[in-house]
């Protein structure tokens, strides 16, 4: 059992809680040592506190470059209590023990994230924050150390029912969040830096994530999960606010980003879209005069798998689209904000949740993303690629209509975020069948065309929607094959990227079916 705790070091940049941690110290007969801007907040309580600059003999100095890189509080912070060597070094030294050390670190991450200059972000690199937070990590064996504000009661209500000390367990808790901290401050450092110089692919790499949520399990019930965020603004799953329902699960977190990402290529300014994910791909997307038209529209390309799916919008939720949403089953919807009325009707649903953000990420923000693989992480740039209308080539004899090419644009747009092999067709601005993550393209093609065919039986339709529908592959057709299929099932234009060994053989292919084709140069795999 350790002695109770004597002397407190706090040096603190975010004064959030200090006064009260201070007091409530003070009072527990616990010897404060501060640093300038600490100490001073701390005096001007009425709290007695130390200098560091007092315990050590040296000013703080170079601009607060150098305050407590020193033998006697680093001393203080590493001796082993429990060895008589290090105890007769603190003795000979004068240096005195260090039992609690609270420190939270320069603001590195919001400097940069304000968009500061060069100069501005190096001086908010915090040296001696991280070195004593380590040292004081180090030793927690004897030594409590607190990174995180949020823990400041912890501490106090150990030190309450535990005779003036923490726990080991407190302490090695403590410890391990501390170690995060000082991993994350320093991965901000350098991947700030990567982009400030100019590296693109840097030789070495760090990630790191603040801790945001568990999930009772990962993709599976016996998978262990829990969801970090990034640090980074984007409006997204990360940063929406839930108005209602449980926790969202790993697979809804998955599917909630697919459809906001995917509804988010679809301009705000240009009118409502709503996407509709099952299982990270969508079955069903549309524009709309009305935002509950685009719902109904995007639920009409398949009616079966929209059953439990994600509902995102590129517009605020209002009250008809809220109706219509509630008529089937719904696990999670998404949209830049809500109306009253539509989170009146929301209400009575509990296990609807509804996310809401400020505004749609922009989809051509650069980010990186990164996917494990066994023993590594792969790193790319996410796909921004944007093919508009001056990108395309028309390579076959007739030319796309203006309306063909508005819906070979919208379905070259849901590609994009369709798993690989994806087939798109689209008529009238709404999806009207969606092949995806098929090992062939043919079959992505096929299956695309025979849910159209399941949905014409179902909703009493004359002919399937694929009849004069434009037709989207995310990369070339290797052979004729897909896009006679296509063909067959009645669409009468294609996108996709060209640059196949037989594009000569799928130009004749497409002539001869009276098919408009386009092609884009740019392909969108996503597997
Ligand atoms: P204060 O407001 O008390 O003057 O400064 C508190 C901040 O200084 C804390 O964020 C702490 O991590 C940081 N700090 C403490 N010692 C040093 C040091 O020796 N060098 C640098 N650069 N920062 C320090």
């Amino acid at each position: 059992n350790l002695a109770p705790l004597r002397r407190a070091l706090i040096s603190v940049s975010d004064k959030t809680g200090l006064i009260d941690l201070a007091q409530a110290l003070s009072e527990r007969g616990v010897e404060l040592l501060s640093t300038g801007g600490s100490a001073q907040a701390i005096r001007d309580a009425g709290i007695e506190v130390r200098d560091v600059a007092d315990a050590t003999g040296f000013p703080e100095m170079m601009d607060g470059r150098v305050k407590t890189l020193h033998p006697v509080v680093h001393g203080g912070l590493l001796a082993r209590r429990d060895l008589e060597a290090h105890r007769d070094a603190m003795v000979e030294h004068n240096i005195g023990p260090i039992d609690l050390l609270v420190v939270n670190l320069y603001p590195f991450e919001e400097t940069v994230a304000k968009g500061a200059d060069f100069d501005t972000c190096i001086e908010n690199i915090d040296i001696g924050g991280p070195a004593m937070i380590r040292s004081a990590a180090k030793n927690h064996t004897f030594v409590t150390v607190v990174t995180d504000i949020e823990d400041y009661s912890a501490v106090l209500a150990e030190l309450d029912a535990n005779d003036g000390q923490t726990t080991l367990a407190l302490r090695q808790r403590l410890a391990q969040t501390a170690y995060a901290r000082t991993a994350a401050y320093d991965t901000a450092v350098s991947t700030w830096m990567a982009g400030a110089i100019g590296a693109d692919m840097p030789r070495r790499r760090s990630f790191s994530g603040t801790f945001k949520q568990t999930m009772r399990y990962g993709e599976n019930s016996h998978q262990s999960a829990a969801f970090y965020t990034d640090g980074t603004d984007r409006p997204g799953v990360a940063t929406a606010l839930q108005h209602q329902g449980k926790d969202l699960s790993y697979n809804n977190i998955n599917d909630t980003d697919a459809a906001f990402e995917l509804v988010a290529e679809f301009d705000a300014a240009d009118g409502p879209a709503v996407a509709i994910i099952k299982h990270a791909n969508p079955c069903g997307v549309a524009r709309g005069a009305t935002l509950v038209e685009a719902y109904r529209n995007a639920f009409d390309c398949d009616r079966t798998s929209a059953f439990g799916g994600i509902v995102a919008l590129n517009q605020p939720l209002d009250e008809d689209t809220a109706n219509a949403i509630v008529e089937i089953f719904t696990e999670v919807v998404i949209a830049p904000g809500a109306s009253d009325a539509a989170k009146a009707v929301f209400a009575a649903k509990k296990n609807l949740r509804l996310l809401t953000t400020d505004a749609l990420p922009d989809p051509k923000t650069p980010i990186t993303t990164y996917r494990q693989v066994a023993g590594g992480m792969l790193v790319q740039d996410k796909d921004t690629g944007y093919v508009g209308m001056d990108d395309l080539k028309v390579v076959t004899k007739t030319a796309p209509t203006d309306a063909q090419m508005a819906d070979l644009l919208f379905a070259w747009k849901v590609a994009k975020h369709v798993k690989s092999n994806a087939i798109v067709y689209v008529k009238d601005k709404a999806t009207v069948g969606v092949g995806a993550g098929q090992m062939s393209r043919l079959d992505s093609a096929l299956i695309a065309a025979k849910k159209a065919e399941r949905m014409a039986d179902a909703m009493d339709l004359p002919q399937p929607l694929t009849i004069g529908s434009a037709v989207a592959s995310d990369a070339f057709f290797p052979f004729a094959d897909g896009l006679m299929e296509a063909a067959a099932a009645g669409a009468t234009c294609v996108i996709q990227p060209g640059g196949s060994m037989r594009d000569d053989e799928v130009i004749a292919a497409a002539d001869e079916a009276g098919i408009a084709m386009v092609f884009t140069g740019m392909r969108h795999f996503k597997h």
